[in-house]
């Protein structure tokens, strides 16, 4: 005898428990399935044990779609505030930490507490390492093979996440599913993932690992964010970085302004004035980290013939400022304000905090997350190609579109 449900989730995670609250607050009988051996390990492991659960700036236009209408629906009927008043209510001490970031001030254990004791509230039941084999479509519903027996459910709510970090759980499950019940899946790759660079620009700058900038400005296309960057032992990092890989594809034209709130080139010149004996390197070392001032002195910037810049570029050296023509100064000002990366890719989703593209938006409700072929099935979350950038869109995509299916599913 299969058991018998109103509603089958697949995928125990943030949007999959946000949906089964929701759902299960109707009065319908909710059952989430997960292979994992616990729930909510990707809420665990966020924010760096912290959980990054909102951002109270979430706009439309912090996230990656081919259709960068479709998240509007959902993300303006549950607002960040709709979950903070949810953490607040579970007494969970949070704070900001930049730019509208909320964060847990103790563990994002807390967060996944909360949701599985409204989960409980609301007579969901949630089962863990249980996999799913086999999904079908009858009359009523839907019949689905698991690990612990058959389930037969009237909507099936595809929960699954995207690939990044598979040592989590990450499967590409809910993009077979998708494509299962004719769905066009969207091109997927790494989102909010460190650069890799190899070759030469690789051996000019990784003796650099460990050095950070507090802010810089990465930049493709119309693409930029200021925030901080790092150097790895394969590349580069930090959010400025992450937040740009996600508009980034190899052979596209990358640039950091390692100096955006300052003109390097007329502050260049001020300081030839001001301390004509003292050495480039020790100037520049006033703004930039030591090791990279006296790195691009030593061999200047590796940039692409492509560029712009004269090709390769000439090293700065480290002279005298009184040795420096006005002009030279200003051109130096310039290279630091327009750095061109040749990154060679991306370390993938073994480290990438999420996966872009995924299924189609064009095939779903956007106020419901149903599809438009398959009445009764539902795509929510990181599966659906809606992608935020770095600091708490995210979560608020997975809160919001699992709380649209749940009104409904
Ligand atoms: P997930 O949370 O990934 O849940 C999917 C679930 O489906 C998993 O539990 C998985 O085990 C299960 N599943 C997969 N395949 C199957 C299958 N075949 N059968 C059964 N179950 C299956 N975002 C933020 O907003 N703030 C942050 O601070 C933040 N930090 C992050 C840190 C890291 C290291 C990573 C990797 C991501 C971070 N993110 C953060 C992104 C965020 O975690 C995801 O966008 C979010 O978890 C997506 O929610 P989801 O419910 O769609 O998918």
């Amino acid at each position: 005898e299969p058991l018998k449900v109103d509603v089958l989730i697949v995928g125990a995670g943030a949007a999959g428990l946000m949906c089964a609250i929701a759902a299960g607050q109707r009065g319908r009988s909710v059952l989430v399935v997960d292979h994992a051996n616990k729930a909510g390990k990707k809420i665990l492991m966020s924010g760096g044990g912290r959980c990054n659960f909102t951002n109270m700036g979430v706009t439309p236009a912090n996230y990656l779609s081919a259709n960068p209408h479709f998240a509007k629906s959902a993300l303006a009927r549950y607002t960040p505030w709709d979950f903070i008043a949810l953490v607040e209510k579970h007494g969970i001490a949070y704070h900001e930490k930049e730019l509208g970031q909320l964060f847990c001030d103790d563990s994002s254990k807390q967060i996944v507490r909360m949701l599985l004791d409204e989960c409980s509230a609301a007579g969901v039941r949630v089962e863990t390492g249980c996999a799913v084999e086999r999904v079908r479509r009858h009359d009523e519903g839907f019949s689905v093979r698991t690990a612990r027996g058959e389930v037969h459910a009237e909507s099936l709510v595809v929960a699954c996440g995207g690939l990044s970090i598979p040592s989590m759980g990450a499967s590409g499950f809910g993009y077979e599913l998708a494509r299962q019940f004719g769905h066009e899946v969207l091109p997927v790759r790494a989102g909010l993932v460190p650069l890799t660079l190899s070759g030469k620009h690789q051996e000019r700058y990784e003796d650099l690992a460990g050095v950070a900038l507090p802010m810089v400005e990465s930049r493709v296309g119309k693409s930029r964010f200021r925030a901080g960057m790092l150097f790895t032992h394969r590349g580069i990092s930090g959010p400025a970085i992450l937040q740009i890989s996600s508009y980034w594809q190899p052979g596209d034209d990358l640039r950091v302004d390692l100096l955006p709130d300052l003109d390097a080139g007329g502050w260049l010149n001020e300081q030839r004035v001001a301390r004509p004996a003292a050495e480039l390197k020790n100037v520049l070392a006033d703004v930039l980290p030591k090791r990279l001032a006296q790195r691009l002195c030593e061999r200047g910037f590796l940039a692409p013939q492509s560029s712009g810049h004269p090709w390769p570029l000439p090293a700065f050296e480290s002279r005298p400022m009184r040795q420096y023509r006005e002009a030279d100064l200003h051109e130096i000002g310039r290279q630091l304000h327009d750095w061109p990366i040749v990154a060679s890719g991306t370390e993938g989703y073994r480290t990438a905090e999420v996966t872009l593209g995924g299924v189609d938006t064009d095939g779903l409700s956007s106020s419901t997350m149903q599809s438009k072929l398959v009445p009764g099935l539902y795509f929510i979350g990181e599966v659906v190609d809606v992608t935020g950038w770095l600091g708490g869109y995210n979560f608020q995509w997975a809160w919001a579109s699992g709380q649209a299916a749940g009104q409904v599913a």
